[in-house]
């Protein structure tokens, strides 16, 4: 799941994407309002956290232009107390969400999750398919009855596909939800990801849980 952080403070910005990451969430940053509002609207993100008081566009702005582009991601506006007023106007922006700083980063995290499981987006923290068993929310992969020890990557990559199961994921699509923008897309970073989950989902044999399709994508699950 890939999340943006639209956020000037450069402290807060690097303790949330430092938190997030830890959660298992790629994340990138931007700084000011316009920038954000272009990421938004250029990059399919699962999240928006977005500040209020930004430099060049305020964060009801970049709300507003979110919408008008026609992209439901859920956002969480994080911002130093205001009136009711501007909360009201916020959330008819499009906002879903609304936490004051300083905030506790249990709630916020609490908040992302339960913004996330709304039903467009994901209905529950626990994933299977057949024998694996994902827990996205312990950060708990089992197959069978073995604990499996996945890097962050590979667990995302695997929460990805586990949570689109039976359908065919493009290269473009996996990097987008999977990857921050640091990555190079020229590499082959998520074929040797798929690599070494297959071999630790014991995943080598005909009959294969992740499917290549080739030139398409992969797929868990038939
Ligand atoms: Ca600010």
């Amino acid at each position: 799941m890939r999340i943006l952080v639209v956020e000037d403070e450069e402290k807060i910005a690097r303790f949330l994407k430092d938190s997030l990451e830890a959660e298992y969430f790629a994340v990138d940053i931007a700084s000011d309002g316009d920038r954000g509002s272009y990421y938004a609207r250029t990059n399919d993100y699962d999240l928006i956290v977005l500040d209020n008081m930004l430099p060049v566009k305020s964060g009801l702005q970049v709300c507003e232009e979110i919408r008008e582009s026609g992209r439901t991601v859920p956002i969480l506006v994080v911002s130093v107390k205001t009136g009711a007023q501007d909360k009201v106007d916020l959330l008819n922006a499009g906002a879903d969400d609304y936490l004051s700083k300083p905030f506790i980063l249990e709630e916020l995290l609490a908040r992302v999750r339960a913004l996330l499981r709304r039903p467009a987006t994901i209905e529950k923290d626990i994933l299977t398919v057949e024998d694996v068993m994902l827990d996205s929310r312990a950060g708990v992969v089992k197959r069978g009855d073995i604990d499996l020890h996945l890097t962050r990557k590979e667990f995302m990559l695997l929460e990805y596909l586990m949570r689109n199961k039976g359908i065919i994921l493009s290269r473009g699509m996996i990097l987008e939800h999977v990857w921050d923008m640091s990555v190079d897309i020229f590499s082959n970073t998520i074929e040797s990801h798929i690599l070494s989950l297959r071999k630790k989902l014991n995943d080598m044999g005909k009959e294969r849980l992740i499917q290549t399709l080739s030139g398409r994508g992969y797929r868990i699950g038939a």
